[in-house]
């Protein structure tokens, strides 16, 4: 029996790292390549995505549960109702993508200072991202700590350089190169704050954190 319950424990937590790491790659991908003038999704994907760089708690001020996660779930409600149909629609694919389709919603949790108290229990287990983690993406160079699903994957992947390492092998293979404009976009927010002194705009981890302590 606890051989059991142990392997279906290795099991949720393969498929956890792993709807981590598909978080990262398509946050890597979108702030990487995407540009907000690209058809279709310029305006639904890019252009938010640097929204969301250029002012990280705006996303705490507009929207609500269903626009934050209406695309991941419609997404990674397609690729798991395709894998099904060509007859793969096993158990740990389902629950990755289910997880992974929640990867906003925790990226949310973690910008916001109102959580009720199932986000508040999910985050004292330590199973999903802390904020503190997810600052560090909001920090120069603003090109690290893509996955916000659980504070976990991340340090595997910026310890053996994944993503630079990835982007060298797609533009040597592919002659793909990045773009950054979310991150381009991030950049230039700290010289206005510089200037403008405390701004609502800004976003501030460490306040973040004081403030729900
Ligand atoms: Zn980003
Ligand atoms: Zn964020």
């Amino acid at each position: 029996m606890f051989v059991t319950i142990g392997s279906y424990v290795g099991i949720f937590f393969l498929c956890l790292w792993a709807a981590d790491f598909l978080t990262g790659f398509v946050h890597w991908a979108e702030d990487t390549y995407c540009k907000s003038g690209y058809p279709l999704i310029g305006s639904l994907i890019c252009e938010p995505n640097k929204l969301h760089h250029e002012d990280p708690n705006l996303m705490v001020r507009t929207g609500n549960f269903l626009s934050r996660n209406c695309i991941q779930w419609l997404v990674c409600g397609a690729v798991y109702g395709f894998l099904w149909l060509i007859g793969f629609g096993y158990f740990p694919l389902f629950l990755t993508l289910l997880l992974a389709s929640f990867g906003n919603e925790v990226h949310y949790w973690n910008h916001t200072t109102k959580l009720g108290w199932f986000p508040t229990f999910i985050k004292m287990t330590g199973l999903v991202q802390s904020q503190r983690q997810h600052s560090l993406h909001h920090k120069p160079p603003y090109m690290k700590y893509y996955c916000t699903l659980t504070s976990f994957v991340n340090p595997v992947l910026e310890l053996v350089r994944f993503w630079r390492a990835l982007e060298w092998l797609l533009q040597q293979g592919m002659g793909l190169v990045p773009v950054r404009e979310a991150s381009s976009q991030a950049a230039k927010r700290k010289p206005k704050s510089t200037n403008r002194g405390k701004s609502k705009r800004n976003f501030d981890p460490g306040k973040l954190i004081a403030q729900r302590q």
